[in-house]
């Protein structure tokens, strides 16, 4: 009997009820609503949801581990919810230092044509903030533990395993404003019932299937394809993944002239508000983590190109680099090239460089065809997620920011 026709499948449900959320707690940016329920019945193969038998616990990437582990741990930073995802959960994001002051006297756009954005940025043009977002896709986990450990390191000094970060909390000290978002896209997240993947060595499909989604026979629609239908069906009974919110929508590639998604939204507004020198965007999908240029201004790339010398310089020490020579690894030449998405729209939004990090994933390898480094270990990709943000804030606060980078016409 062909293996096929055999085969079980396992209906998922998950159900989030109707939840009432309370504007009088610390979320003060929250205001109270009815939400309305959102169901999801997917057909997935059932080995597809096998977790490893172990789970680190520094591994927190769930929607409601990540919750609780903000409620619970975050004292010297403020947590706030940024907006509300179009399947009715909060994005919550957590900040550090004091935000700008004061407001501009021009669009952003306007401030470019007067040749000098303090114009936009207002009296705190010369102070540095800091972005990092992760889960804009919501099966790409290591962004996630990633920014868990560091708001760990930032209140405590130690990730979860207890290690000391020192260059974090030394980078830390030169910057103005940080601001982390552990799950922009909570329904993708949420769709995943899985703390963790199981590590399946060279097989890429498990992960792909749960990230792009896939028929209930447990093929994959894959990557790009997952593109090509925006906004996609979310009618069963295929898996949609992790890509878009309930939706159907990837907000990666959203309508960002038109309608736009709430998530999207969120990180408009709050772009505009606080006004990032910086943001990076973690995301999974890379044999060696990997920071990809942009499509965004041109007079930004000159700061790209030492951002990339700064991480992936480190990278490479640490040996999480396909070259252990940090002068190769961090050859800005290597980067490659985005296309047109969230990360140029928030620079035109806002100003900000906006880069997308790709980190290898730890439910499979591709290194292992190769022999090089098995880089997918859960440590070394937290040390990767870690490292990343450290020389990303060391960049941020040694180059001094947007103002520097480029300054203003003088007068
Ligand atoms: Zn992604």
């Amino acid at each position: 009997m062909r293996k096929t026709n055999i085969l079980i499948i396992k209906t998922i449900v998950i159900t989030v009820g109707l939840f009432f959320i309370s504007g009088t707690s610390y979320l003060s940016c929250q205001t109270s609503k009815n939400v309305t329920p959102v169901v999801h019945k997917y057909q997935i193969p059932p080995d597809y949801l096998n977790e490893p038998a172990s789970i680190p616990s520094f591994w927190i990437s769930t929607y409601d581990d990540v919750t609780n582990f903000l409620l619970a741990n975050v004292h010297k930073g403020k947590v706030e919810v940024i907006g509300t995802t179009a399947g009715g959960r909060p994005i919550r994001a957590v900040f550090y230092g004091k935000a700008r002051q004061g407001s501009g006297t021009t669009t952003f756009s306007g401030s470019l044509g007067f040749g000098d954005v303090a114009a936009f940025r207002g009296p705190d043009n010369d102070k540095t903030v800091y972005m990092g977002m992760a889960a804009v896709h919501g099966g790409e986990f290591e962004g996630i533990v990633g920014m868990v450990n560091l708001i760990s390191v930032l209140e405590t000094g130690k990730d979860l395993r207890g290690i000391e970060w020192p260059g974090i909390t030394d980078a830390v000290k030169k910057l103005d404003r940080l601001i982390l978002i552990p799950i922009v896209n909570a329904d993708g997240r949420v769709r995943i019932p899985l703390r963790m993947e199981l590590y399946r060595d060279t097989l890429l499909t498990v992960a792909e299937y749960l990230n792009t989604g896939g028929k209930p026979d447990g093929t994959i629609t894959g990557w790009p394809q997952i593109k090509e239908f925006i906004p996609m069906s979310m009618t069963g009974p295929g898996f949609p993944g992790g890509y878009p919110n309930d939706a159907g929508v990837n907000i990666q590639h959203d309508d960002f002239f038109g309608k736009r998604q709430p998530e999207t939204q969120a990180l408009f507004d709050l772009t505009v508000r606080e006004k990032p020198d910086l943001i990076l965007n973690m995301h999974t999908g890379a044999l060696f983590m990997r920071t990809d240029r942009p499509v965004c201004e041109p007079a930004l790339h000159d700061a790209f190109n030492t951002l990339f010398r700064y991480v992936h310089s480190e990278l490479a020490v640490k040996g999480l680099q396909e070259s252990g020579d940090p002068k190769i690894a961090g050859d800005p030449a290597l980067a490659t090239t985005g296309v047109f998405n969230i990360d140029g729209a928030l620079d035109f939004n806002c100003g900000a460089l906006s880069v997308v990090v790709e980190s290898p994933s730890h439910s499979f390898s591709g290194n292992r065809v190769s022999q090089k480094a098995k880089v997918e270990m859960p440590d070394n990709l937290l040390n990767a997620q870690l490292t990343c943000h450290q020389q990303a804030m060391k960049f941020l606060g040694e180059t001094g920011g947007r103002s520097k980078w480029l300054p203003g016409r003088k007068r």
